[in-house]
């Protein structure tokens, strides 16, 4: 009786915590170098051959690193679709074990192959990319056994690093959050705070200081104060940032920034930034429409490491100018996104979700035909 019990608990568990299945595919496998498991998720290729990096990170179990996988493909289906690129979306994830360092040497080698295998069954519907916890080396390495890479270094025809293209893509993003919540795209004068100077965040502030903006900027990586010297910046601490007298805050370091406790405190006009996943759940996204802040979905703003990597796959292969105008074209997409919510009475989120979904259900799929 216990045992039945403690199965059905467990069952119960496993349900609570399992992503709904709207996938087309889910590979997990053990690889025959390393021993770890490596997973890729596609979750659809209704516009095109599914595309998200592959994640190296530690889990708790398989079934933590497999609900990742479901999770962010997912997203990425919504993030290149309401970009309007020709890609669906997908994710690899490989797992290590809880407590355990990232690999190094051959043991990397080895699990790196292992994972360009999996890639290498799904025979193009899904594409590979850098990820936390991997880098530029990493997929060259992973491209030694599967063509389906994308991200290689400019040198090797590939889209090179993706973080100055998603700060580009930030910046278009938050001058329409100011052209619509002050009247002018310029950035001259206003009050910006970018929280979390890294490699997208940095570059930001970087684009923001050279239009004229005023910025105030925070990390917890204290040695990035130096940027805000170099700038001319005001530095300050994480929870200050957030609710600073600014006019537009920029969340550019990890998701869930903005929940319940932060929003009511927000001072900001307008919220546009590069981290993922910023609400801590979808109502937050109402609670800011409520306050009259202006949130351009993180998913929205932050698609220009995408979008240059979307131009690998046009008729030419990479070019850098075409990259430019195609990132710099967030911008229509922030203003078509804000257009349908003014339009339709709803929040910035949920236009973009419409706007992606009807986008996926477009090309007509064979069952339909
Ligand atoms: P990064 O690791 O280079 O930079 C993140 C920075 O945030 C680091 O300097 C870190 O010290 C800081 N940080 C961490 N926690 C913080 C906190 N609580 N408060 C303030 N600072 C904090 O990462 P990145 O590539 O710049 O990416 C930043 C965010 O943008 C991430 O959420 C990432 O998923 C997202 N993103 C990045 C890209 C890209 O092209 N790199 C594309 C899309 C989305």
């Amino acid at each position: 009786m216990d045992g039945a019990a403690t199965r059905r608990d467990r069952l119960v568990a496993i349900d609570a915590h399992l992503e709904p299945l709207a996938h087309e595919a889910l590979v997990v496998r053990r690889g025959t170098r390393s021993g770890l498991y490596t997973i890729v998720a596609v979750h659809s290729t209704a516009r095109g051959p599914s595309l998200g990096g592959c994640r190296m990170w530690t889990y708790g179990d398989t079934r933590e690193a497999i609900r990742d996988a479901l999770r962010l493909s997912r997203a990425m289906t919504f993030k290149s679709a309401v970009a309007g690129l020709a890609l669906g979306g997908g994710k690899g994830v490989i797992m290590l074990p809880a407590g355990s360092s990232p690999p190094e040497g051959d043991a990397r080698r080895a699990v790196l192959l292992d994972f360009a295998e999996t890639v290498q069954m799904l025979d193009g519907a899904y594409l590979t990319a850098e990820d936390v916890g991997t880098s530029e080396p990493d997929m060259e390495t992973i491209a030694s056994a599967t063509r389906h890479v994308t991200g290689l270094a400019t040198s090797r025809g590939g889209s090179g690093d993706p973080s100055p293209w998603t700060a580009l893509g930030v910046e278009a993003a938050i001058r329409v959050a100011c052209e619509r919540a002050f009247g002018s795209t310029s950035v001259v004068g206003r009050r910006i705070a970018v929280v979390g100077v890294g490699s997208v965040g940095g570059r930001l502030a970087e684009l923001l200081a050279e239009g004229g903006a005023r910025l105030v900027l925070t990390d917890i990586d204290g040695r990035r104060r130096a940027l805000a010297d170099r700038l001319g910046a005001d530095w300050t601490d994480p929870a200050s940032a957030l609710i600073a007298d600014v006019d537009v805050l920029a969340p550019c370091a990890l998701g869930g920034v903005l929940d319940d406790a932060t929003v009511p405190q927000v001072r900001a006009r307008a919220i546009a930034g590069a981290a993922n996943n910023q609400l801590a759940h979808e109502a937050v996204g109402e609670l800011l429409a409520e306050r009259g802040i202006l949130w351009v979905p993180d998913f929205v703003a932050n698609a220009g490491g995408v979008v240059n990597i979307a131009v690998e796959l046009e008729p030419g292969g990479y070019d850098t100018e075409r990259a430019e105008a195609r990132v710099r074209a967030i911008a229509d997409t922030v203003r078509a996104v804000l257009d349908h919510a003014a339009a339709t009475g709803s929040t910035p989120l949920a236009a973009a979700n419409e706007i992606a979904l009807r986008r996926v259900a477009e090309p007509a799929s064979p069952a339909a035909a």
